[in-house]
């Protein structure tokens, strides 16, 4: 039997992310879609942009590996994507809309920031610094990203939320 080894984890772990980011890449035009204030809209249109960029460097490492691009469903990523939309429907009609998109936004972020960040260190421990270098650019758009929703929730979602209608 094969022993699973630390280049197995790591190949596997890039599928997950494969699976996820192209979910993500499918919810963030949506979310982009039902954003009621023009900078969080902004943001969420940008950051599908980068998504694609994300599963394209995806593409690129798996290429490096010698392995084929495939997925591996990520119960995780669906779990954030469902709990999201179902609080996004709730809150259809309330002020506190954009505050909930963003609560769902920076969920899924900070589910990338945690995968990217062990991916990265994996990657160097493996030797691969060429692999690293390329996931870290994405986790360094990912970790913008999260700083840009704070930034747009502490500007004026949050106090908007707090207002009827
Ligand atoms: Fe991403
Ligand atoms: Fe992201």
């Amino acid at each position: 039997m094969q022993t699973k080894t630390l280049d197995v984890l790591f190949e596997e772990t890039l599928r997950d992310m494969y699976f996820a980011e192209r979910k993500i890449l499918r919810t963030l035009p949506k979310l982009a879609r039902t954003a009621q204030s023009p900078d969080l809209r902004a943001a969420l249109k940008t950051h599908g942009e980068e998504t694609q960029l994300h599963v394209e460097r995806l593409q690129q490492v798996f290429e490096l590996l010698g392995k084929p691009a495939r997925g591996k469903t990520c119960p995780a990523i669906d779990g954030i994507i469902e709990e999201g939309e179902e609080v996004m429907k709730a809150f259809a009609d309330s002020p506190a809309l954009d505050a909930s998109l963003i609560a769902a936004a920076q969920a899924v972020e900070h589910y990338e920031i945690t995968r990217y960040g062990t991916l990265v260190r994996w990657a160097q421990v493996l030797g691969r610094t060429d692999l690293a270098s390329i996931l870290e650019q994405t986790l360094q758009q990912e970790t913008m990203t999260d700083e840009t929703l704070t930034l747009i929730a502490d500007g004026s979602v949050n106090q908007a939320a707090l207002q009827a209608a």
